[in-house]
């Protein structure tokens, strides 16, 4: 579903992602680990199209869509989806108003009919309670002065609304009590299916004993030193990132 080779990417003259492979087929999570620093959210960053990253070579594609060349608004169209390691805050704009129009937009796109006000409630409703996300941040401005977990709780209602194939988690998990942490791992669980994938940006294990992860991926100045499966994550919680590091030969 998602085919990333050879990316470097950069910000102004500084050099972040420096030839970095990936791939995530459908049907499959995919966690992506490593210190802070080591370009994670960067990568988030690109893959949705946000400025001032700038791609100095390779290719991403999405499913048979050649990634980088689409405007951000047509790859949320065609299914991708971020959530932000800090969500934007948009004061003024109740969050119901906001949600209906941003899932019309995206039904316009797809050449869907628009959802009445009637039917949106309805499915907002159902979606809500999934999400355990309080009725009355509803009507308040988006994520104006929510707590992190009713931010968070805020993220997985999108997800379960938006429904899209490729889901991008930048740090989800980060500052959750252990009930929000339940919502995300529930909301996440119930979104993964056959047509869809996930990659998972963390640099917590916590989140990966719920969300097992299809393979576990360590991103180390810009570049992957090393994947393997569920287990990985367990050792970087144990050893940290020092010998994974120490074993290649990584440019600085
Ligand atoms: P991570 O998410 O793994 O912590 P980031 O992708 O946020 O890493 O950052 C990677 C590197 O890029 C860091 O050295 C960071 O300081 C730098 N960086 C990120 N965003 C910017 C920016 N807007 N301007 C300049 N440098 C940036
Ligand atoms: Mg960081
Ligand atoms: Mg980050």
């Amino acid at each position: 579903m998602l085919q990333i080779e050879g990316l470097h990417v950069a910000i102004g003259e500084t050099v972040i992602l420096r030839g970095l492979d990936l791939e995530v087929p459908s049907g499959e999570v995919h966690a992506v680990m490593g210190p802070n620093g080591s370009g994670k959210s960067t990568l988030a960053h690109v893959l949705t199209g946000r400025e001032p990253y700038r791609v100095t070579a390779g290719t991403v594609r999405f499913a048979d869509l050649d990634l980088l060349t689409m405007a951000p608004e047509d790859r949320a169209a065609a299914g991708v989806f971020l959530a932000f390691q800090q969500p934007v805050e948009l004061p003024g704009v109740p969050t119901i108003y906001f949600l209906r129009t941003a899932l019309n937009a995206q039904r316009r796109a797809r050449g869907e009919d628009e959802l009445g006000l009637v039917e949106f409630l309805a499915l907002l409703e159902t979606k809500r309670r999934l999400a355990g996300m309080d009725r009355k941040l509803l009507e308040r401005a988006v994520n104006d002065g929510f707590s992190g977990g009713e931010r968070k709780r805020h993220e997985i209602l999108q997800l379960l609304l938006f429904e899209p194939r490729f889901i991008v988690l930048d740090e989800i998990d980060s500052g959750l009590d252990v009930d929000a942490l339940q919502v995300v791992a529930k909301g996440l669980a119930a979104l993964r299916t056959k047509d869809r994938a996930m990659l998972l940006i963390t640099h917590h294990r916590r989140l990966l004993e719920d969300i097992v992860p299809d393979r576990v991926h360590v991103l180390v100045r810009g570049q992957i030193i090393e994947t393997g499966g569920p287990e990985l994550a367990e050792e970087i919680e144990e050893d940290g990132y020092g010998h994974l590091v120490d074993a290649v030969d990584v440019e600085l």
